[in-house]
Protein backbone atom coordinates (compact mmCIF):
# COMPACT_ATOMS: atom_id res chain seq x y z
CA UNK A 1 0.00 0.00 0.00
CA UNK A 2 0.95 3.14 -1.07
CA UNK A 3 0.11 6.42 1.66
CA UNK A 4 -0.55 9.67 0.28
CA UNK A 5 -0.52 12.35 2.92
CA UNK A 6 -2.66 15.66 2.06
CA UNK A 7 -5.13 16.21 0.16
CA UNK A 8 -3.84 19.53 -2.06
CA UNK A 9 -3.21 19.38 -5.68
CA UNK A 10 0.04 17.17 -5.31
CA UNK A 11 -1.01 15.14 -3.54
CA UNK A 12 -4.68 14.19 -5.36
CA UNK A 13 -3.03 13.93 -8.74
CA UNK A 14 -0.10 11.50 -7.36
CA UNK A 15 -3.03 9.52 -5.71
CA UNK A 16 -5.16 9.35 -9.10
CA UNK A 17 -2.00 8.89 -11.54
CA UNK A 18 -0.80 6.21 -8.79
CA UNK A 19 -4.32 4.57 -8.98
CA UNK A 20 -4.43 4.63 -12.98
CA UNK A 21 -1.10 2.78 -12.79
CA UNK A 22 -2.58 -0.32 -10.72
CA UNK A 23 -1.02 0.33 -7.56
CA UNK A 24 -3.53 0.57 -3.74
CA UNK A 25 -3.47 4.02 -2.76
CA UNK A 26 -4.98 5.56 0.52
CA UNK A 27 -4.86 9.20 1.15
CA UNK A 28 -4.97 10.76 4.62
CA UNK A 29 -5.44 14.07 5.43
CA UNK A 30 -6.07 16.27 8.18
CA UNK A 31 -8.22 18.38 6.77
CA UNK A 32 -10.49 17.40 3.66
CA UNK A 33 -10.34 20.78 1.33
CA UNK A 34 -7.92 22.47 4.09
CA UNK A 35 -4.77 23.21 1.85
CA UNK A 36 -3.98 25.88 0.05
CA UNK A 37 -4.40 24.35 -3.33
CA UNK A 38 -8.32 24.96 -2.63
CA UNK A 39 -8.01 28.42 -2.46
CA UNK A 40 -5.18 29.14 -5.01
CA UNK A 41 -6.45 31.70 -7.24
CA UNK A 42 -4.39 32.82 -10.53
CA UNK A 43 -3.46 29.37 -11.97
CA UNK A 44 -1.06 26.97 -13.55
CA UNK A 45 1.86 28.41 -15.85
CA UNK A 46 2.68 26.51 -18.59
CA UNK A 47 4.47 27.13 -22.07
CA UNK A 48 1.53 25.97 -24.58
CA UNK A 49 1.02 29.12 -27.00
CA UNK A 50 2.13 29.54 -30.51
CA UNK A 51 4.46 32.46 -29.02
CA UNK A 52 5.87 30.71 -26.70
CA UNK A 53 8.58 27.74 -25.43
CA UNK A 54 9.62 25.82 -22.38
CA UNK A 55 12.73 27.61 -22.62
CA UNK A 56 11.61 30.77 -22.30
CA UNK A 57 9.20 29.78 -19.30
CA UNK A 58 12.79 28.65 -18.02
CA UNK A 59 14.59 31.92 -18.64
CA UNK A 60 12.06 33.52 -16.71
CA UNK A 61 12.19 31.43 -13.72
CA UNK A 62 15.95 31.71 -13.73
CA UNK A 63 15.06 35.33 -13.53
CA UNK A 64 13.37 35.44 -10.47
CA UNK A 65 14.74 33.03 -8.70
CA UNK A 66 17.69 35.63 -8.30
CA UNK A 67 20.70 33.28 -8.34
CA UNK A 68 19.65 30.11 -6.83
CA UNK A 69 17.22 27.94 -9.05
CA UNK A 70 18.32 24.67 -9.42
CA UNK A 71 18.89 24.64 -13.39
CA UNK A 72 18.43 20.76 -14.19
CA UNK A 73 14.73 21.47 -12.11
CA UNK A 74 13.90 24.09 -14.06
CA UNK A 75 14.55 22.26 -17.09
CA UNK A 76 12.49 20.04 -16.02
CA UNK A 77 9.50 21.60 -14.91
CA UNK A 78 9.09 24.00 -17.61
CA UNK A 79 9.39 21.34 -20.05
CA UNK A 80 6.48 19.39 -18.49
CA UNK A 81 4.11 21.89 -17.88
CA UNK A 82 2.41 21.51 -21.23
CA UNK A 83 1.97 17.50 -20.97
CA UNK A 84 0.52 18.30 -17.71
CA UNK A 85 -2.15 20.47 -19.24
CA UNK A 86 -2.90 17.78 -21.41
CA UNK A 87 -3.47 15.40 -19.26
CA UNK A 88 -5.57 17.17 -17.18
CA UNK A 89 -7.45 18.16 -20.36
CA UNK A 90 -7.61 14.50 -21.51
CA UNK A 91 -9.32 13.56 -18.00
CA UNK A 92 -11.91 16.35 -18.73
CA UNK A 93 -11.01 19.29 -17.23
CA UNK A 94 -11.72 22.18 -18.86
CA UNK A 95 -9.62 25.61 -18.32
CA UNK A 96 -10.75 28.81 -19.62
CA UNK A 97 -9.82 29.23 -23.10
CA UNK A 98 -7.45 32.40 -22.53
CA UNK A 99 -4.14 32.31 -21.28
CA UNK A 100 -3.42 35.07 -18.32
CA UNK A 101 0.05 37.27 -18.14
CA UNK A 102 1.36 37.69 -14.34
CA UNK A 103 4.17 39.85 -13.08
CA UNK A 104 7.69 38.32 -14.07
CA UNK A 105 6.57 36.01 -17.26
CA UNK A 106 7.35 37.37 -20.60
CA UNK A 107 4.35 35.49 -22.07
CA UNK A 108 0.64 34.95 -21.57
CA UNK A 109 1.54 31.06 -20.16
CA UNK A 110 -0.98 30.75 -16.69
CA UNK A 111 -3.69 28.36 -17.54
CA UNK A 112 -6.75 29.08 -14.98
CA UNK A 113 -10.74 28.86 -14.18
CA UNK A 114 -11.44 32.40 -13.93
CA UNK A 115 -10.34 33.60 -10.51
CA UNK A 116 -10.91 30.03 -8.92
CA UNK A 117 -8.80 28.07 -10.14
CA UNK A 118 -7.80 25.81 -7.23
CA UNK A 119 -11.25 24.99 -5.99
CA UNK A 120 -12.56 24.02 -9.46
CA UNK A 121 -9.03 21.66 -10.19
CA UNK A 122 -9.42 20.25 -6.53
CA UNK A 123 -12.94 19.18 -6.80
CA UNK A 124 -12.11 18.17 -9.97
CA UNK A 125 -9.26 15.78 -8.79
CA UNK A 126 -11.57 15.19 -5.51
CA UNK A 127 -14.15 13.46 -7.70
CA UNK A 128 -11.84 11.17 -10.39
CA UNK A 129 -9.95 10.19 -7.11
CA UNK A 130 -13.20 8.85 -5.08
CA UNK A 131 -15.08 7.43 -8.98
CA UNK A 132 -11.69 5.71 -8.87
CA UNK A 133 -12.24 4.64 -5.41
CA UNK A 134 -9.15 5.95 -4.01
CA UNK A 135 -9.75 5.52 0.05
CA UNK A 136 -9.68 9.36 1.30
CA UNK A 137 -9.49 9.18 4.80
CA UNK A 138 -9.12 12.34 7.79
CA UNK A 139 -6.39 11.53 9.75
CA UNK A 140 -3.32 13.06 10.61
CA UNK A 141 0.40 11.90 10.38
CA UNK A 142 2.18 12.25 13.55
CA UNK A 143 5.65 10.40 12.88
CA UNK A 144 7.47 8.20 10.77
CA UNK A 145 8.97 4.89 11.13
CA UNK A 146 12.44 4.78 9.68
CA UNK A 147 14.62 2.43 9.77
CA UNK A 148 18.45 1.61 7.98
CA UNK A 149 17.51 4.95 5.80
CA UNK A 150 13.96 3.31 4.76
CA UNK A 151 10.95 4.54 5.65
CA UNK A 152 9.31 1.36 6.67
CA UNK A 153 5.87 2.49 8.16
CA UNK A 154 3.90 5.65 10.00
CA UNK A 155 2.30 6.68 13.22
CA UNK A 156 -1.01 8.73 12.66
CA UNK A 157 -3.56 9.93 15.06
CA UNK A 158 -6.69 8.01 14.50
CA UNK A 159 -4.89 4.65 13.32
CA UNK A 160 -1.88 4.58 15.57
CA UNK A 161 0.74 2.40 13.80
CA UNK A 162 0.58 1.41 10.30
CA UNK A 163 3.38 -0.63 9.14
CA UNK A 164 4.31 -2.75 5.79
CA UNK A 165 3.84 0.39 3.98
CA UNK A 166 5.28 0.07 0.08
CA UNK A 167 5.45 3.79 0.56
CA UNK A 168 4.98 6.95 1.89
CA UNK A 169 4.10 10.38 -0.23
CA UNK A 170 4.13 13.45 1.62
CA UNK A 171 2.14 16.33 0.27
CA UNK A 172 1.47 17.86 3.26
CA UNK A 173 2.12 21.74 2.06
CA UNK A 174 4.00 24.32 3.12
CA UNK A 175 4.33 26.49 6.54
CA UNK A 176 3.08 30.36 5.65
CA UNK A 177 0.46 29.64 8.27
CA UNK A 178 2.81 30.18 11.05
CA UNK A 179 3.43 34.25 10.32
CA UNK A 180 0.82 36.12 11.95
CA UNK A 181 -0.34 38.07 8.95
CA UNK A 182 -0.60 35.44 5.58
CA UNK A 183 -2.88 34.10 2.99
CA UNK A 184 -3.10 30.92 4.19
CA UNK A 185 -5.34 27.89 5.98
CA UNK A 186 -4.76 26.83 9.35
CA UNK A 187 -3.84 23.47 7.86
CA UNK A 188 -0.33 25.12 7.58
CA UNK A 189 2.02 24.58 9.89
CA UNK A 190 4.56 22.59 8.45
CA UNK A 191 4.00 19.28 9.83
CA UNK A 192 5.83 17.16 7.05
CA UNK A 193 8.71 19.27 6.73
CA UNK A 194 9.17 18.68 10.47
CA UNK A 195 8.62 15.00 10.63
CA UNK A 196 10.29 14.30 8.04
CA UNK A 197 13.58 16.03 9.62
CA UNK A 198 13.03 14.07 12.71
CA UNK A 199 13.24 10.94 10.68
CA UNK A 200 16.10 11.87 8.69
CA UNK A 201 15.58 13.75 5.93
CA UNK A 202 17.23 16.65 4.66
CA UNK A 203 15.91 19.95 4.69
CA UNK A 204 16.25 23.01 2.42
CA UNK A 205 15.67 26.87 1.57
CA UNK A 206 13.87 27.15 4.52
CA UNK A 207 14.63 30.48 4.54
CA UNK A 208 12.86 31.58 1.84
CA UNK A 209 9.53 32.50 2.39
CA UNK A 210 7.02 34.57 -0.39
CA UNK A 211 5.31 37.51 1.16
CA UNK A 212 2.28 38.49 -0.65
CA UNK A 213 1.53 42.05 -0.88
CA UNK A 214 -2.26 42.41 -0.99
CA UNK A 215 -4.55 40.23 1.68
CA UNK A 216 -7.29 41.72 2.77
CA UNK A 217 -10.11 40.66 5.53
CA UNK A 218 -13.03 41.76 5.76
CA UNK A 219 -15.32 40.54 9.03
CA UNK A 220 -14.18 37.20 9.41
CA UNK A 221 -12.99 36.00 5.90
CA UNK A 222 -9.49 36.58 4.76
CA UNK A 223 -9.13 36.63 0.84
CA UNK A 224 -5.68 37.16 -1.50
CA UNK A 225 -6.45 39.52 -4.23
CA UNK A 226 -4.89 38.88 -7.21
CA UNK A 227 -2.27 39.91 -8.65
CA UNK A 228 -3.41 40.00 -11.67
CA UNK A 229 -6.28 42.57 -10.67
CA UNK A 230 -3.19 45.12 -10.44
CA UNK A 231 -2.35 43.89 -13.95
CA UNK A 232 -6.06 44.80 -15.12
CA UNK A 233 -5.55 48.84 -14.04
CA UNK A 234 -6.42 47.97 -9.81
CA UNK A 235 -4.29 51.22 -7.81
CA UNK A 236 -2.49 50.83 -4.44
CA UNK A 237 -3.26 53.75 -2.51
CA UNK A 238 -2.96 55.40 0.72
CA UNK A 239 -5.75 57.01 3.12
CA UNK A 240 -4.58 60.35 1.12
CA UNK A 241 -5.27 58.61 -2.25
CA UNK A 242 -1.41 58.44 -2.75
CA UNK A 243 0.26 56.13 -5.24
CA UNK A 244 2.70 55.69 -2.90
CA UNK A 245 3.99 52.66 -4.53
CA UNK A 246 6.01 54.57 -7.13
CA UNK A 247 8.54 55.54 -4.20
CA UNK A 248 9.70 52.61 -4.00
CA UNK A 249 9.68 51.20 -7.60
CA UNK A 250 9.46 52.68 -10.93
CA UNK A 251 6.82 50.15 -11.92
CA UNK A 252 4.31 51.35 -9.09
CA UNK A 253 1.86 48.79 -8.15
CA UNK A 254 3.53 46.10 -11.00
CA UNK A 255 6.44 45.73 -9.18
CA UNK A 256 7.92 42.45 -7.71
CA UNK A 257 6.17 40.99 -5.21
CA UNK A 258 8.75 41.33 -2.16
CA UNK A 259 9.39 44.68 -3.61
CA UNK A 260 5.65 45.91 -3.25
CA UNK A 261 5.39 44.00 -0.13
CA UNK A 262 8.18 45.31 1.53
CA UNK A 263 6.79 49.05 0.20
CA UNK A 264 3.19 48.42 1.85
CA UNK A 265 4.83 46.63 5.01
CA UNK A 266 6.72 49.98 5.23
CA UNK A 267 3.62 52.41 4.49
CA UNK A 268 1.67 50.57 7.44
CA UNK A 269 4.56 50.62 9.73
CA UNK A 270 4.63 54.74 9.48
CA UNK A 271 0.77 54.92 10.34
CA UNK A 272 -0.42 55.13 7.12
CA UNK A 273 -3.31 53.00 5.91
CA UNK A 274 -3.65 51.06 2.62
CA UNK A 275 -6.13 50.16 0.54
CA UNK A 276 -6.59 48.51 -3.45
CA UNK A 277 -8.79 50.60 -5.45
CA UNK A 278 -10.47 48.45 -8.19
CA UNK A 279 -12.47 51.02 -9.50
CA UNK A 280 -10.58 51.09 -12.45
CA UNK A 281 -11.20 47.60 -13.91
CA UNK A 282 -13.22 47.09 -16.64
CA UNK A 283 -15.34 43.85 -16.41
CA UNK A 284 -14.81 43.73 -12.97
CA UNK A 285 -17.61 41.53 -12.80
CA UNK A 286 -16.55 39.34 -15.42
CA UNK A 287 -13.31 38.60 -15.20
CA UNK A 288 -13.05 38.47 -11.10
CA UNK A 289 -16.29 36.71 -9.96
CA UNK A 290 -15.25 35.57 -6.90
CA UNK A 291 -13.31 38.63 -5.68
CA UNK A 292 -16.97 40.26 -7.08
CA UNK A 293 -18.57 37.93 -4.49
CA UNK A 294 -16.49 38.41 -1.75
CA UNK A 295 -17.08 42.40 -1.90
CA UNK A 296 -20.63 41.76 -2.18
CA UNK A 297 -20.90 39.37 1.11
CA UNK A 298 -19.33 42.14 2.89
CA UNK A 299 -21.71 44.97 1.79
CA UNK A 300 -18.89 46.36 -0.92
CA UNK A 301 -18.60 47.02 -4.39
CA UNK A 302 -15.52 47.65 -6.82
CA UNK A 303 -16.90 51.73 -5.95
CA UNK A 304 -15.11 50.87 -2.74
CA UNK A 305 -11.59 51.52 -1.09
CA UNK A 306 -10.23 47.71 0.16
CA UNK A 307 -8.21 47.93 2.62
CA UNK A 308 -5.23 45.61 1.76
CA UNK A 309 -1.71 44.13 3.96
CA UNK A 310 1.13 41.82 2.70
CA UNK A 311 1.38 38.70 4.66
CA UNK A 312 3.27 35.29 4.27
CA UNK A 313 2.12 33.44 1.21
CA UNK A 314 4.37 30.48 -0.03
CA UNK A 315 7.05 28.96 1.23
CA UNK A 316 9.95 28.10 -0.87
CA UNK A 317 12.02 25.46 1.47
CA UNK A 318 11.17 22.28 2.40
CA UNK A 319 11.94 18.66 2.35
CA UNK A 320 15.13 18.62 -0.34
CA UNK A 321 14.21 15.96 -3.24
CA UNK A 322 15.31 15.61 -6.70
CA UNK A 323 12.74 15.94 -10.07
CA UNK A 324 11.80 12.07 -9.05
CA UNK A 325 10.67 13.17 -5.71
CA UNK A 326 12.52 11.25 -3.69
CA UNK A 327 14.12 12.32 -0.28
CA UNK A 328 17.02 11.14 1.59
CA UNK A 329 14.89 8.64 2.57
CA UNK A 330 14.68 5.76 0.71
CA UNK A 331 10.81 4.69 -0.23
CA UNK A 332 9.93 8.54 1.13
CA UNK A 333 8.73 11.08 -1.21
CA UNK A 334 7.47 14.46 -0.95
CA UNK A 335 5.77 16.42 -3.80
CA UNK A 336 4.55 20.28 -3.91
CA UNK A 337 4.74 22.70 -1.58
CA UNK A 338 6.29 20.66 1.37
CA UNK A 339 9.00 19.56 -0.98
CA UNK A 340 11.95 21.47 -2.22
CA UNK A 341 13.25 21.02 -5.71
CA UNK A 342 15.10 24.21 -6.17
CA UNK A 343 12.48 24.94 -8.83
CA UNK A 344 12.46 28.48 -7.30
CA UNK A 345 15.62 29.21 -6.16
CA UNK A 346 15.27 32.48 -4.13
CA UNK A 347 11.89 33.65 -5.12
CA UNK A 348 9.06 31.76 -6.78
CA UNK A 349 7.90 32.72 -10.35
CA UNK A 350 3.97 33.27 -9.65
CA UNK A 351 1.81 30.23 -10.88
CA UNK A 352 4.90 27.73 -11.07
CA UNK A 353 3.67 26.09 -8.02
CA UNK A 354 0.61 24.83 -8.94
CA UNK A 355 2.63 23.60 -11.69
CA UNK A 356 5.29 21.74 -9.61
CA UNK A 357 2.43 19.90 -7.38
CA UNK A 358 1.16 18.47 -10.81
CA UNK A 359 4.09 17.56 -12.56
CA UNK A 360 5.36 15.19 -9.59
CA UNK A 361 1.98 14.12 -8.46
CA UNK A 362 1.29 13.42 -12.00
CA UNK A 363 4.48 11.83 -12.66
CA UNK A 364 5.54 9.74 -9.92
CA UNK A 365 4.28 6.26 -10.94
CA UNK A 366 7.11 6.24 -13.79
CA UNK A 367 9.83 7.25 -10.89
CA UNK A 368 8.74 4.44 -8.31
CA UNK A 369 10.30 1.35 -9.36
CA UNK A 370 13.53 3.03 -10.47
CA UNK A 371 16.76 2.44 -8.79
CA UNK A 372 17.32 5.28 -6.11
CA UNK A 373 19.43 8.27 -6.42
CA UNK A 374 18.29 10.81 -3.82
CA UNK A 375 18.82 14.30 -4.25
CA UNK A 376 22.16 15.96 -4.51
CA UNK A 377 23.92 17.91 -1.73
CA UNK A 378 26.54 19.66 -3.37
CA UNK A 379 25.61 22.95 -3.94
CA UNK A 380 25.34 24.67 -0.14
CA UNK A 381 26.64 24.20 3.12
CA UNK A 382 25.24 21.50 5.61
CA UNK A 383 24.04 22.56 9.19
CA UNK A 384 23.26 20.00 11.40
CA UNK A 385 20.93 20.59 14.59
CA UNK A 386 19.77 18.47 17.70
CA UNK A 387 16.12 17.90 18.74
CA UNK A 388 14.91 19.31 21.91
CA UNK A 389 12.86 17.15 23.78
CA UNK A 390 12.39 19.59 26.93
CA UNK A 391 11.30 22.63 27.69
CA UNK A 392 8.04 25.03 27.06
CA UNK A 393 6.04 24.30 24.09
CA UNK A 394 4.68 27.49 22.05
CA UNK A 395 1.15 28.16 21.07
CA UNK A 396 1.23 28.64 16.85
CA UNK A 397 -0.35 32.00 17.96
CA UNK A 398 2.72 32.89 20.08
CA UNK A 399 4.61 31.06 17.23
CA UNK A 400 2.85 33.13 14.51
CA UNK A 401 3.56 36.54 15.97
CA UNK A 402 7.20 35.69 16.46
CA UNK A 403 7.69 35.03 13.68
CA UNK A 404 5.90 38.26 11.95
CA UNK A 405 8.29 40.18 14.22
CA UNK A 406 11.55 38.68 13.69
CA UNK A 407 11.20 36.36 10.62
CA UNK A 408 9.29 38.60 8.48
CA UNK A 409 9.50 40.91 5.52
CA UNK A 410 12.20 43.46 6.93
CA UNK A 411 14.89 41.00 8.52
CA UNK A 412 17.89 41.73 11.38
CA UNK A 413 20.98 39.94 13.03
CA UNK A 414 18.90 40.99 16.41
CA UNK A 415 15.99 39.90 15.76
CA UNK A 416 16.97 36.67 14.01
CA UNK A 417 19.00 35.99 17.12
CA UNK A 418 16.34 36.57 19.03
CA UNK A 419 13.55 33.97 16.98
CA UNK A 420 16.60 31.30 16.94
CA UNK A 421 17.19 31.92 20.69
CA UNK A 422 13.23 31.43 21.62
CA UNK A 423 13.08 28.80 19.18
CA UNK A 424 16.03 27.25 21.15
CA UNK A 425 14.83 27.06 23.71
CA UNK A 426 11.40 25.18 23.43
CA UNK A 427 11.13 21.30 23.07
CA UNK A 428 11.22 20.61 19.22
CA UNK A 429 10.86 16.58 19.59
CA UNK A 430 6.90 15.81 20.50
CA UNK A 431 4.77 14.96 17.87
CA UNK A 432 2.31 17.97 18.21
CA UNK A 433 1.91 20.60 15.65
CA UNK A 434 3.03 23.23 17.96
CA UNK A 435 6.63 20.96 17.98
CA UNK A 436 6.16 20.93 14.42
CA UNK A 437 5.73 24.97 14.13
CA UNK A 438 8.59 25.57 16.07
CA UNK A 439 11.09 23.01 14.74
CA UNK A 440 10.36 24.33 11.43
CA UNK A 441 10.64 28.00 12.92
CA UNK A 442 14.13 27.01 14.33
CA UNK A 443 15.66 25.91 11.07
CA UNK A 444 14.00 28.79 9.16
CA UNK A 445 15.24 31.52 11.60
CA UNK A 446 18.88 29.80 11.64
CA UNK A 447 19.26 30.07 8.36
CA UNK A 448 17.55 33.79 8.02
CA UNK A 449 20.80 34.72 10.73
CA UNK A 450 23.72 32.68 8.56
CA UNK A 451 22.23 34.06 5.22
CA UNK A 452 24.03 37.69 5.71
CA UNK A 453 22.92 38.64 2.34
CA UNK A 454 19.02 39.94 0.83
CA UNK A 455 17.95 37.19 -2.28
CA UNK A 456 15.00 37.11 -3.05
CA UNK A 457 12.56 37.06 -0.82
CA UNK A 458 14.82 37.20 1.88
CA UNK A 459 15.80 40.58 2.89
CA UNK A 460 18.00 41.95 5.31
CA UNK A 461 18.18 45.40 6.57
CA UNK A 462 21.72 44.97 7.91
CA UNK A 463 22.78 43.48 4.59
CA UNK A 464 20.66 44.93 1.76
CA UNK A 465 22.68 43.96 -1.23
CA UNK A 466 23.50 40.68 -2.71
CA UNK A 467 27.20 38.19 -1.98
CA UNK A 468 28.00 35.95 -4.36
CA UNK A 469 29.53 33.84 -1.65
CA UNK A 470 26.33 33.06 -0.56
CA UNK A 471 24.89 31.89 -4.16
CA UNK A 472 24.24 28.42 -2.34
CA UNK A 473 21.71 26.82 -0.22
CA UNK A 474 21.92 25.72 3.19
CA UNK A 475 20.99 22.15 4.58
CA UNK A 476 20.01 20.98 7.34
CA UNK A 477 19.97 17.37 9.01
CA UNK A 478 19.17 16.62 12.06
CA UNK A 479 21.79 14.61 14.98
CA UNK A 480 20.65 11.28 15.59
P1 LIG B 1 -1.82 22.02 0.00
O1 LIG B 1 -2.81 22.30 -1.04
O2 LIG B 1 -1.49 23.10 0.95
O3 LIG B 1 -2.36 20.75 0.78
C1 LIG B 1 -1.69 20.24 1.91
C2 LIG B 1 -2.55 19.16 2.53
O4 LIG B 1 -1.81 18.47 3.53
C3 LIG B 1 -3.81 19.67 3.20
O5 LIG B 1 -4.84 18.91 2.69
C4 LIG B 1 -3.62 19.33 4.68
O6 LIG B 1 -4.83 18.95 5.27
C5 LIG B 1 -2.66 18.17 4.61
N1 LIG B 1 -1.82 18.02 5.81
C6 LIG B 1 -0.97 18.92 6.37
N2 LIG B 1 -0.38 18.38 7.46
C7 LIG B 1 -0.87 17.12 7.59
C8 LIG B 1 -0.66 16.06 8.53
N3 LIG B 1 0.16 16.17 9.59
N4 LIG B 1 -1.34 14.89 8.36
C9 LIG B 1 -2.21 14.76 7.32
N5 LIG B 1 -2.43 15.73 6.41
C10 LIG B 1 -1.77 16.88 6.54
N6 LIG B 1 0.16 28.80 -6.72
C11 LIG B 1 0.10 28.85 -8.08
O7 LIG B 1 0.90 28.20 -8.75
N7 LIG B 1 -0.87 29.60 -8.69
C12 LIG B 1 -1.78 30.34 -8.00
O8 LIG B 1 -2.63 30.98 -8.59
C13 LIG B 1 -1.70 30.33 -6.57
N8 LIG B 1 -2.57 31.06 -5.82
C14 LIG B 1 -2.54 30.94 -4.45
C15 LIG B 1 -3.48 31.64 -3.68
C16 LIG B 1 -3.52 31.49 -2.31
C17 LIG B 1 -4.53 32.23 -1.50
C18 LIG B 1 -2.58 30.65 -1.67
C19 LIG B 1 -2.59 30.46 -0.18
C20 LIG B 1 -1.60 29.97 -2.43
C21 LIG B 1 -1.58 30.12 -3.82
N9 LIG B 1 -0.64 29.44 -4.60
C22 LIG B 1 -0.72 29.50 -5.97
C23 LIG B 1 0.29 28.46 -4.00
C24 LIG B 1 -0.31 27.07 -4.19
O9 LIG B 1 -1.69 27.12 -3.96
C25 LIG B 1 0.32 26.04 -3.28
O10 LIG B 1 1.72 26.08 -3.38
C26 LIG B 1 -0.16 24.63 -3.65
O11 LIG B 1 -1.57 24.60 -3.71
C27 LIG B 1 0.33 23.62 -2.65
O12 LIG B 1 -0.30 22.40 -2.94
P2 LIG B 1 0.02 21.12 -2.08
O13 LIG B 1 -0.81 20.02 -2.64
O14 LIG B 1 1.48 20.91 -2.01
O15 LIG B 1 -0.43 21.49 -0.59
Amino acid sequence: MIYVVGDGIAGLSAAISLRESGREVTVITKELRGGSSYISKGGVAAATSSDDTPQLHAQDTIMVGDGLCDEEAVRYFTSEGPAVIEELTRWGFEFDGDLRLEGGHSRRRVHHKADETGRALTEFLLRRALSLGINIVEDELLALYVKDSEVRGLITRDRGSISNVDYVVLATGGYAYLWQYTSNPPTNTGDGIAIAFRAGAVVSDVEFIQFHPTITTLGDETMLLTETLRGEGAKIINEQGERFAFKYHERGELAPRDVLSRAIYMELMSGHRVYMDLSGIDDFEGKFPGVNDFLRRHGLSKADRVPIYPGAHFTIGGVRVNVRSETSIRRLYAIGEVADTGLHGANRLASNSLLEGLVMGLNLPRYLDEPWEGPRLDDGIMVQVGLRDEGPSLSIDEIRRINWEYLGILRSEAGLRKAVEIYGSVNTAQWTRESNAALVSYLASYAALLRTESRGVHYRVDYPGKDDNWRRRIYFRVIK
